[in-house]
């Protein structure tokens, strides 16, 4: 028997879903039901400042709605840090954390100042300052009370998962991508405010919550190839990736969440039916296309 194909939809309660959310959630049910797998339902609200309950109760209604049922129960982030914990410590033990004190302010200052400062496909590159501290003032800054965040030495974690080019990952059509966890540096793997961040959350979830494809926006493309280097160093599975294209508006703009007018919600109010929803999508996506 070929292994059981698992899917998930991962919003975050930050807002009510858009169509952009369900063309995710469609494609990722769909494939699932077609293969007789499993579609689950995980709502990553690390951030509790920003995730509120009534935005993932909307999500809740909002999938009922458009018929699309998931399997078991669904998973929520913010109970489950000891998971993210333990995944920090493994990476702690291998010397590919280091705190960063900076604030935005610093790292766009530094930014400003060296304007050869590496940039990636999602704008500038952490620019390495923490990085340079020495072990007794990162200490002696730490006693001291000061917030920090745990980033990931980049060059050091790709150096342990085999060097450069060594790590790749297959979409949905078995072509092979490389992964270019470069491209992104030296990432934030635990914040300031929260024990976690996405980059970490989300690869230890696709583990422990075995899945087998990740279908998301391509705006999370560039993302995958940390998730992979990630997966590497915390000996993890790796996924199918398939990424689909974003949908517009007629201006030919990204649809956000802070356009109200097109949640669903909003939608639901005006009248629409969930057929008019998979409609939609199939207008502005040219048919349910690959991103
Ligand atoms: N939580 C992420 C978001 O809402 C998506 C995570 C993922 O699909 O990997 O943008």
């Amino acid at each position: 028997m070929p292994p059981l194909l698992i899917t998930r939809f991962a919003p975050s309660p930050t807002g009510h879903l858009h169509l952009g959310h369900a063309y995710s959630a469609i494609l990722a049910h769909e494939t699932a039901r077609v293969a007789g797998g499993r579609f689950i339902l995980r709502l990553e609200d690390i951030d509790q400042s920003r995730c509120l309950a009534p935005y993932s109760d909307a999500i809740i209604d909002d999938l009922r709605w458009l018929g699309l049922e998931w399997d078991g129960p669904v998973r929520r982030q913010s109970q489950h840090f000891g998971d993210y914990q333990s995944a920090l410590d493994q990476l702690a033990e291998k010397g590919l954390l280091y705190p960063c004190f900076c604030t935005r302010k610093d790292i766009a200052a530094e930014i400003a100042r060296a304007p050869t400062a590496p940039h990636g496909p999602e704008g500038a590159l952490y620019p390495g300052l923490c990085k340079a501290l020495s072990h007794a003032e990162a200490e002696s800054r730490i006693a001291s009370g000061e917030a920090y965040a745990l980033r990931l030495d980049s060059e050091a974690a790709i150096r342990a998962s085999g060097g450069p080019g060594a790590l790749a990952f297959h979409d949905e059509e078995g072509c092979r991508h490389i992964a270019h966890p470069e491209e992104l540096g030296d990432v934030v793997l635990a914040r300031k405010d929260v024990p976690t961040s996405y980059h970490l959350a989300v690869t230890v979830d696709d583990a422990i919550q075995n899945i087998s494809h990740v279908i998301r926006g391509e705006d999370l493309r560039h993302a995958t190839h940390i998730h992979r280097l990630l997966q590497a160093l915390l000996d993890l599975p790796t996924p199918i990736y398939q990424t689909h294209a974003l949908l517009t508006d007629e201006r030919g703009r990204r649809l956000a969440k802070r356009d109200k007018a097109q949640t669903l919600q909003s939608l639901r109010q005006e009248g629409w039916t969930p057929d008019d929803v998979r409609a939609a999508i199939k207008r502005l996506s040219g048919g349910f296309a690959r991103g």
